[in-house]
C-alpha cells in the first residue's frame, strides 16, 4: 500500500501494536477523531487515518489493526504488515500493554528487524500499577536503543510526552536500535542473500529483513515484496544467491520450512529475556479477580443461563426505559402536526403542505419517536459490555455450538455486532482467518435483528401479544428473546447446511484471547454510544425517510383508473403477500425498507392512514386499532415478526457484504437465504394457522 504525502503532510506515522493494548485511544487522542475502540481484540478491522499537528508539524496518523505477529496469517496481519514493510511511514508507534508485555515484545522484535523508526507506548500503565506490575521504562529505553513513553492513554497521562517524541524521532531516525541475532548458521544463510542485494532496494526496506524473508518459503511475502520493489526485481544474482544460502542450510541440517520456527521460538526466548529485566511484580495474585470472574462467566453450566440473563435484562431496560419518552415524543410531534400544516398552508399550495406534513414530517416523526429512545438505551448498554471485555467471554461460551456446525466461535462477536446494525457485523467478519468461516458468519448475520428491526418487533409484541394497556415488559422480553433465538437457531441451521454444501470444510481452530476486564468509562461510553451508533442510524433513517415519506405520500394520493397508485401496488402484491401471511402493503413496506429497515413500520402506518378513515393518533392503542381495522390479526403479527427476521438485508449491508467478499455471487446468496427462509418459514406457519383455527 503506498501513501500519497499531501505536500502539507511533514510525515506519516503508523500506530502498531497487538489488538486491545489502547491503539485507537491513543490515535483518538492524537487526531482527535472517534475510532471505535472497545475492550475486544479486533475491533478495529480497516487502516482508520487522522491528522494531527505538533507545534508547526503535520503528522498523517494510521491506526493498524491489531495484531500479534508479522508473520501474516489473518487479513488483519496482512493490512498490517503490509504497511509496516511497504506502507513508507516515517515512524511507526508501537503501542503495547504494560500488563502484558512479555507478548507484546514479540512484535516490537519483529518490527525492529523491518525498521528502526520506531518508538515504544507502553500504554496502561494504570492498570500495572494497579496490579502492583512495574516496568523499568529507562532499561527497556536502553536494551532497544529506542525512545520508550509510558502513558495511560484513556486518562490522557503521558501523551504530551509521546507526541513530541513523534514529533522528534520522525525527522530523527534511531541509530542502534536491538536487532535479533540468529545461530551462526542461519546469520551466514542471511548475509549470503543480503550480499546480492545490495543496491537494489528502496531505502527504508531493511536488507536483512528481505534477506531473511527470501530464505523462507513464504510465497505471500514473496509475491508482496516482488509488487514492491517491481516485477523482476528477483534477478538471476539474487535467485543463485537464495539457492546457495538454502544448500548451505541444509548441508548444516536446517531444514528451509524450519526457518519460521527457528525465527518465532528465538523471538519468544528474547522477548522474555528482555521482559524478565524490566518488570518486576508487587503481588502475585495480580489478576486473581479476573481469574475468579472468568470462572463464573465462563463456566459450563453457568456461563449461557447468565448471558441470557443479562441479554434479558437489558432488552427488558430497553423496552420498559423506551415506552414513556416514545410516547411522549410522539404526542409532542402529533399535536403540532396540525399547526405546522396551517402554518405552511399560509404560503404554500396545499397539495405541497399536504405532502409536506402528512408525507414527509409524519414519516420522520414516526421514524424517531419510535426509534429514538430504545437506542439511547441499548446502545450504551452494549457498549458498556463491550467496554467491560464481555464480548470475547460470548464468543468463548458458544464457541462448541459453533464447532457443532462446523464454523467458528468469533462468529458470535460478528452477531454481537449485528444487534447493533449487520452492516457493522459483516464488516466485523474480518477477524475470522479462515475464508470459508467469514463467508459463513458474513451470509448469516442478517439473521440477528438490527436496531433497525428492534423497534418494528417491539411496537408488534407490544400491541399483539402484551396487550396495549398491560405493559407487561417482562413478557415482552421473553417474546422478543424468542424471536432472537429464532433468529439463533437459524443462524446454527443455516451454518451447518452451509458447511455441508456450498462451503465444505472443517472447523479451525482458533485462539481467542480473553481480556482483562476493565472498569468502563460510562461518560465516554455514552458520548460514544450516541455520537458513533445513534446518531448514525438515526441519521440514516432519517435521510431514508424523507424521499420513502414523499414515495409513499405520491402514491397514496395520485390515482389512476379511479384508485390510489398505493392500492394498484398493495392489490398487485397482496395475492404473493397473503401466501406468507400480509398483505400487499406490508411486502410493499419490506421492498420500500430496502434501503433502512427502520422504515417498515412507519410505512406501514403512513399507507393505511392514507387509504383508511382514521388520520390521527397518538398512542399504541389507536395504533392497534388502525391495524386490527386494516384486517392484522395474530398471525398477521407472527407472520411480520418472522419476516422482518428473515429477509433481504438492507441495502448498506448488501453493499458491505460486495465489497467484504468482493462476489456478485455471495451478495446474492446473501440476500436470497434469509429471503428463502423468511418465504418458507411464513408460508408454512401461514399454512398451520389456517388448519388450526
Ligand atoms: P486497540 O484495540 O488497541 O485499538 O484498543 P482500544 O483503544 O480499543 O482500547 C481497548 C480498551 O482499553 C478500551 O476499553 C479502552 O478504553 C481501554 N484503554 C485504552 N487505554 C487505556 C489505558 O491507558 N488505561 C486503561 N485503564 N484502559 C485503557
Amino acid at each position: 500500500m503506498k501513501i500519497l504525502k499531501n505536500n502539507s503532510i511533514d510525515k506519516v506515522i503508523a500506530l502498531a501494536g497487538n489488538p486491545n493494548v489502547g491503539k485507537s485511544t491513543v490515535f483518538n487522542a492524537l487526531t482527535g477523531l472517534h475510532q471505535h475502540t472497545g475492550n475486544w481484540p479486533g475491533k478495529t478491522v480497516k487502516n482508520a487515518s487522522g491528522l494531527f499537528r505538533y507545534q508547526e508539524h503535520f503528522y498523517k496518523i494510521y491506526d493498524l489493526p491489531g495484531i500479534y505477529s508479522i508473520l501474516a496469517h489473518s487479513e488483519e496481519e496482512v493490512v498490517a504488515r503490509d504497511f509496516i514493510c511497504f506502507g513508507e511511514s516515517d515512524l511507526t508507534v508501537i503501542v503495547v500493554d504494560a500488563c502484558s508485555l512479555m507478548r507484546n515484545l514479540n512484535l516490537v522484535l519483529q518490527i525492529t528487524e523491518i525498521t528502526s523508526n520506531i518508538i515504544l507506548c507502553v500504554n496502561l500503565i494504570d492498570e500495572a500499577n494497579k496490579k502492583k506490575i512495574n516496568i523499568d521504562i529507562e532499561l527497556l529505553k536502553e536494551i532497544l536503543g529506542i525512545e520508550v513513553i509510558a502513558t495511560s492513554a484513556r486518562s490522557g497521562k503521558g501523551l504530551e510526552h509521546l507526541a513530541s517524541a513523534i514529533d522528534k524521532y520522525s525527522f530523527e531516525p534511531n541509530k542502534d536500535v536491538y536487532k535479533v541475532q540468529y545461530s551462526r548458521h542461519l546469520e551466514k544463510a542471511i548475509s549470503i542473500v543480503e550480499g546480492s542485494l545490495k543496491n537494489k532496494l528502496k531505502s527504508n526496506l531493511n536488507s536483512r529483513w528481505v534477506a531473511l524473508n527470501l530464505l523462507k518459503e513464504d510465497n505471500e511475502l514473496f509475491e508482496s515484496i516482488d509488487n514492491y520493489l517491481g516485477q523482476g526485481f528477483l534477478d538471476k544474482e539474487i535467485l543463485k544467491s537464495i539457492s546457495l544460502a538454502r544448500e548451505y542450510l541444509l548441508e548444516k541440517e536446517i531444514e528451509i520450512t524450519e526457518i519460521e520456527d527457528i525465527v518465532v521460538e528465538r523471538i519468544n526466548n528474547i522477548a522474555e529475556e528482555i521482559s524478565n529485566k524490566v518488570t518486576s511484580y508487587g503481588k502475585k495474585n495480580y489478576n486473581k479477580r479476573d481469574r475468579l470472574l472468568d470462572k463464573i462467566l465462563t463456566n459450563k453450566i453457568t456461563g449461557i443461563p447468565i448471558m441470557m440473563l443479562l441479554f434479558g435484562f437489558i432488552f427488558w431496560l430497553t423496552i420498559e426505559g423506551a415506552n414513556y419518552p416514545s410516547s411522549l415524543l410522539n404526542k409532542m410531534f402529533f399535536s403540532v402536526e396540525e399547526l405546522l400544516f396551517n402554518f405552511c398552508s399560509y404560503f404554500l399550495p396545499n397539495w405541497f403542505s399536504n405532502l409536506l406534513i402528512y408525507g414527509v414530517y409524519r414519516t420522520l416523526a414516526w421514524v424517531v419517536s419510535v426509534m429514538l429512545p430504545p437506542m439511547m438505551i441499548f446502545f450504551p448498554l452494549f457498549t458498556l459490555l463491550e467496554d467491560l471485555g464481555y464480548l470475547p467471554r460470548i464468543a468463548f461460551n458458544v464457541d462448541k455450538v459453533f464447532k457443532k456446525c462446523s464454523s467458528c466461535g468469533k462468529q458470535a462477536l460478528t452477531m454481537a455486532m449485528g444487534f447493533g446494525c449487520n452492516a457493522v457485523g459483516v464488516c466485523g467478519a474480518r477477524i475470522i482467518d479462515s475464508p470459508r468461516e467469514r463467508l459463513i458468519a458474513i451470509i448469516t448475520n442478517s439473521f440477528v435483528p438490527c436496531n433497525g428491526r428492534f423497534p418494528t418487533l417491539i411496537a408488534i409484541i407490544t400491541m399483539f401479544f402484551v396487550g396495549v394497556n398491560s405493559n407487561n415488559s417482562i413478557l415482552s422480553v421473553a417474546i422478543l428473546m424468542s424471536v432472537i433465538l429464532l433468529g439463533i437457531l437459524m443462524t446454527f441451521i443455516v451454518s451447518k447446511l452451509l458447511s455441508m454444501t456450498i462451503l465444505k470444510g472443517i472447523p479451525s481452530s482458533f485462539t481467542l484471547e480473553l481480556p482483562p476486564y476493565r472498569r468502563p468509562q460510562v461518560g465516554k461510553v455514552i458520548i460514544r454510544s450516541v455520537l458513533d451508533r445513534t446518531i448514525f442510524v438515526l441519521g440514516r433513517a432519517v435521510t431514508i425517510a424523507i424521499p420513502a415519506g414523499i414515495v409513499i405520500w405520491v402514491l397514496a394520493n395520485v390515482s389512476y383508473n379511479g384508485l390510489s397508485l398505493l392500492l394498484h401496488v398493495s392489490n398487485f402484491l397482496n395475492p404473493f403477500a397473503s401466501i406468507l401471511g400480509m398483505d400487499g402493503i406490508i411486502l410493499l413496506a419490506f421492498i420500500l425498507g430496502f434501503p433502512a429497515n427502520e422504515i417498515v413500520m412507519p410505512i406501514i402506518i403512513m399507507s393505511y392512514m392514507a387509504t383508511g378513515n382514521l388520520t390521527d393518533f397518538t398512542n399504541l392503542a389507536d395504533l392497534k386499532l388502525l391495524l386490527v381495522n386494516n384486517g392484522w390479526t395474530i398471525t398477521t403479527a407472527i407472520s411480520i415478526m418472522i419476516f422482518s427476521l428473515m429477509h433481504w438485508p438492507c441495502s448498506t449491508t448488501c453493499l458491505t457484504i460486495k465489497k467484504e467478499t468482493k462476489s456478485n455471487k455471495w451478495t446474492l446468496i446473501s440476500i436470497l437465504i434469509p429471503t428463502l427462509c423468511g418465504i418458507i418459514i411464513c408460508t408454512a406457519l401461514n399454512l398451520l394457522f389456517k388448519i388450526m383455527l
